[in-house]
């Protein structure tokens, strides 16, 4: 639920939206997205979590820089109560995302390792395969199967977690691959 708020902002948030329709994250992950990262925030988000009635103003931090408005919340964000989202329904753009996650410094689209990543890139790889009949690189799927199970481990050493670049014009079939498959 997010109302007349409009993401039409955010680069492929749509497309993402419809895949993510398609998963769930497990109910054993302790929402280690809220966790690990800055929450980069513009001013729609901010809108959005006013409204939230758990909002507290003092856990946004901001800044300006070349006369524009930054915001940001610091890890593990500050709205995580007992493990769950307590802004849900008012939840950030990038909130929506995960764990697709967007680089700030080249647009590209990342696919973060946890659970719920790791279940989106199995059935990418059998797309790459089935359909696009151009299967994925064993070092990629190695790559991303270690990131996945070392994920914990490097969490807790601080250590940087690598992610899978999604090609952002796969997007579109690969979510019409999932509905066939209805997944
Ligand atoms: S997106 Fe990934 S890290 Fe975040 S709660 Fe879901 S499974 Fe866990
Ligand atoms: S706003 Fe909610 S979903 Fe987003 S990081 Fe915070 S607790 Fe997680």
């Amino acid at each position: 639920m997010y109302g007349k708020r409009r993401f039409n902002g955010v680069p492929f948030f749509e497309p993402v939206q419809e895949i993510l329709a398609h998963y769930s994250c497990p109910s054993t992950c302790p929402a280690i997205c809220c966790k690990i990262a800055d929450i980069n925030l513009d001013e729609e988000d901010l809108k959005l979590l006013r409204q939230a009635p758990k909002y507290k103003a003092d856990k946004i931090e901001s800044w300006n820089e070349d006369g524009k408005h930054y915001y940001k919340m610091n890890p593990p964000c500050p709205f995580l109560d007992l493990d769950k989202c307590s802004v849900y329904d008012h939840r950030p753009a990038m909130c929506r995302m995960f764990p697709f996650n967007i680089s700030i410094e080249s647009d590209v689209l990342l696919l973060f390792p946890c659970d719920m990543g790791s279940s989106i890139f199995g059935d990418y790889v059998q797309y790459s395969y089935s359909i696009l009949k151009q299967p994925v690189p064993e070092k990629t799927i190695n790559s991303f199967e270690e990131s996945h199970c070392s994920f914990e481990n490097r969490l807790n050493e601080g250590l940087p977690i690598p992610m899978l670049a999604f090609k952002p014009g796969n997007l579109i079939p690969f979510e019409e691959y999932l509905k066939a498959r209805n997944v």
